[in-house]
């Protein structure tokens, strides 16, 4: 069996994509097994790390599109998402992925009020879960669900009876959303200083920062992010795949090789499939990402797109379009007629 770890190289960032079970969390969306597996393909060929593929627990359809993406032979690691008890991680190995998410909430609002137990009961299931699945030989990620409201000193105790039970890292959810990237920064700085361990960010949208929550998360010192295709999720979703991918290109440096070209193609067909449109606005594959219509930025694009693309539509398989309107300026019209033959004088152009 393929060790996720041993891909692993110092400094590299990996992405986690998640479209195929937080994704399909998103009130009213549901994959068919065969969008699933189309789906754990494209991820693959763009080059995503790895794919959190479902909650084999759920048996039926869902346990079996799980069995079959891990046995599609693909590049990346197959992770498939447990609670934290012995049973459900029986099921994840029936279907053969190398990698398991055992979850369990750490902080007290969701201890008291969901699980109405104690912070003992939660480190004891987690050890016995995690401790199961090492022993079957699977990489682990454990999940602190509602990392973000728990306590700091008691997520540091989780951290480490996770690292003693042999947990290969740290999933720090921000489960309803509540980061910002200052306090993201500070909060994984002290967890890798307190514990060393590996983490990964799981970020949700609900104040439009869990990209910047994300790459927070890896300037200080986070090397796994959790993504989704066009940050489906719960409520207002989790950080876009698109979204840290180009991010981590273009604003921090960081090429990870993936086959961004891809990325529109990927979008649209999960838009499809999950029957949630792309907005127009929607960053790096929305349609008006490298759509220019005022006059002075159609001029300036026109004469050199870095005046204003931050990165060519190439990138991402998508077309620069000129649009003409209210605000354009005569040299859009006269290179708008030419696409159709006809030379325009500066006049005629001017009248137009
Ligand atoms: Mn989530």
């Amino acid at each position: 069996m393929k060790r996720f770890n041993e891909g692993l190289e110092k400094g590299s960032i990996m992405l986690v994509d998640t479209t195929l079970r937080d994704g399909e969390q998103t009130a009213g969306v549901v994959f068919s097994n065969r969008e699933k597996l189309r789906i754990a393909k494209m991820l693959d060929h763009v080059g995503v790390h790895q794919i959190e593929a479902g909650i084999p627990v759920m048996g039926g359809d869902e346990k079996e599109a799980i069995r079959q993406i891990a046995s599609l032979g693909l590049q990346a690691s197959i992770m498939a998402w447990n609670r934290a008890n012995v049973n459900d991680v029986r099921h994840s190995l029936d279907c053969g992925v190398d990698a398991v998410a055992v979850s369990i909430s750490s902080s007290d609002i969701h201890i008291k009020h969901k699980l109405r137990t104690s912070r003992e009961w939660v480190l004891e299931n987690m050890t016995k879960a995690v401790e199961y699945a090492k022993n079957e030989g699977v990489y682990v990620s454990v999940n602190a669900e509602d990392a973000s409201r728990t306590e700091l000193d008691f997520l540091i105790r989780f951290a480490r009876e996770a690292q003693a039970a042999g947990a290969d890292r740290l999933r720090y959810c921000d489960t309803i959303g509540v980061l910002e990237p200052f306090r993201t920064y500070e909060v994984i700085g002290r967890i890798i200083d307190a514990t060393g361990m590996e983490i990964e960010m799981h970020t949700h949208n609900d104040f439009g920062m869990a990209t910047a929550n994300a790459l927070a998360g890896i300037k200080a010192g986070a090397r796994f992010i959790g993504v989704t295709v066009n940050g489906l999720g719960e409520r207002a979703g989790n950080a876009a795949l698109e979204e840290v991918a180009m991010a981590l290109k273009f604003v921090y440096g960081m090429n990870l090789g993936m086959n961004t070209k891809d990325f529109l193609n990927l979008c649209e067909y999960v838009a499809r499939a999950s029957g949630r449109t792309l907005y127009p606005g929607k960053p790096i594959v929305g349609s008006n990402t490298f759509a220019h219509e005022s006059g002075i930025h159609a001029d300036g694009v026109l004469k050199f797109p870095g005046t204003y693309e931050i990165f060519s539509p190439e990138e991402v398989g998508a077309q620069r379009q000129i649009i003409i309107g209210k605000h354009s300026g005569s040299k859009a019209v006269k290179m708008k007629f030419v696409e159709y033959g006809i030379d325009l004088s500066n006049e005629e152009a001017n009248d137009i």
